[in-house]
């Protein structure tokens, strides 16, 4: 679904290749960022705090240095035409300061807002977004009263730093109240109401310099232990929540006043409500799929956000499943690739990640079928054949 923008504003002169993109971050979204944006004919750098980072491998060049060197930041960013991020949890203030001397899309309010939960949440109860109830917290008093408010069970997360279910704990019993607050309870959390959800999907879009918008299929997403394991689109919801979650999600990206990718999850009740979840202001794992199955990637479509190019068709080919691979099925040792790839419609992505940790995203696969059944069966065999 594209939509030209209602009123088009003030248009910049388009960033062309050969300029140079730089992205904050090196991991492997940075990296599948960079590969877009090569073929395209652009130069990219990545500034990570880690030499030996997914980005080694595609940027021109990385720039290592610490996300709180402030001085050094504004210096390479004098080298660059455009800055984005393929994380949200850098320092606001850096990015402030780069922002004095390169266009940095989205810009840092957008990562002010949405690096914090406490700060999300009350920008979607602000401009009327449903999402699950909750209270902000800020000592063990204010716990036991929110659960009160709440119900249980809810579940306590911190409004900072937290990813892949960390810094977070379900809180089901009053019993667990105390320890839920001594595993997560330092700085300001948040307390969310527990849904009972009969799925989660989230929606990948990009929003242009012009404020037109681009929005992917949602896909259906199956989470394992708090980590993304399968995503698969089309979804196979009705298509009046399909289409409602790609209409809250066009008009989050217009809120917030996004230039880039951004992802929302939602949660898709059993009466049929979608409640925002979370939002990333970057491409996003589910997402990872578009570039096997759509006819613009989210890493393309996030070059050309930032490079106030038009933004591409984000139409779905084919149905497709994503399945990610995690350092897990490095048990046995490095896991059948040959036998993975045997299976039709499968293509394989790693990151060039050394050390494989369990939970550590090391790679993806993604199948392509006829059928989204076909999809999600392909690439789940797929992957159980890796791991052996
Ligand atoms: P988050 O980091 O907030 O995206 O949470 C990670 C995962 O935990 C989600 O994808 C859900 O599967 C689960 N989760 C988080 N918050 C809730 C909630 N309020 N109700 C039910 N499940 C939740």
């Amino acid at each position: 679904m594209t939509t030209p923008s209602p009123a088009l504003p003030q248009h910049d002169s388009p960033i062309l290749p050969t300029a140079t993109l730089g992205v904050m971050g090196g991991g492997q979204l940075g990296a599948m960022f960079a590969m877009a944006a090569k073929r395209m004919g652009y130069r990219v750098e990545a500034v990570s705090d880690v030499a030996d980072c997914p980005c080694a491998h595609h940027c021109d060049r990385v720039h290592v240095v610490s996300y709180e060197d402030r001085d050094q930041l504004v210096e390479i960013a004098r080298s660059l035409d455009v800055l984005t991020f393929e994380f949200e949890n850098i320092p606001v203030a850096a990015a402030r300061a780069m922002q004095a001397v390169v266009p940095v899309r989205p810009a840092p309010e957008v990562v002010h807002t949405t690096q914090d939960r406490a700060r999300e949440k009350a920008f979607l109860v602000e401009n009327g977004f449903a999402c699950a109830p909750h209270r902000v917290i800020r000592s063990r008093a204010e716990l036991e009263g929110a659960v009160t408010e709440i119900g249980l069970p809810c579940v306590l997360k911190t409004a900072a730093f937290g990813y892949d279910g960390k810094g977070q704990q379900k809180i089901s019993t009053t019993a667990e109240i105390g320890p839920a607050w001594e595993a997560v309870g330092s700085g300001e959390c948040v307390l969310e109401g527990w849904i009972d959800f009969d799925c989660e999907i989230s929606v990948v879009a990009a929003r242009g310099l012009d404020g037109s918008t681009a929005v992917f299929e949602p896909s259906r997403n199956i989470h394992a232990n708090h980590i993304l394991d399968v995503a698969s689109a089309p979804s196979g919801l009705p298509e009046a929540v399909a289409s409602l979650a790609r209409e809250m999600t066009s008009r989050i990206l217009d809120k917030l006043d996004l230039v880039g990718v951004a992802c929302i999850e939602f949660f898709v009740t059993r009466a049929g409500q979608v409640l925002v979840n979370e939002i990333a202001p970057r491409p996003h794992n589910s997402g990872h799929l578009t570039i096997d199955a759509c006819v613009t990637s989210q890493f393309e479509q996030q070059v050309r956000a930032i490079c106030g190019l038009p933004l591409g068709s984000p139409r779905q080919m084919r149905p497709a499943a994503m399945a990610n691979l995690l350092g897990d099925c490095w048990r046995q040792g490095e896991p059948a690739w040959a036998a993975a790839l045997g299976v039709p419609g499968v293509s394989l992505h790693l990151y060039g990640k050394r050390d494989p940790r369990p939970g550590r995203k090391m790679g993806h696969l993604t199948a392509v079928a006829a059928t989204i059944d076909e999809a999600i069966a392909s690439v789940t065999v797929a992957r159980q054949l890796a791991a052996g």
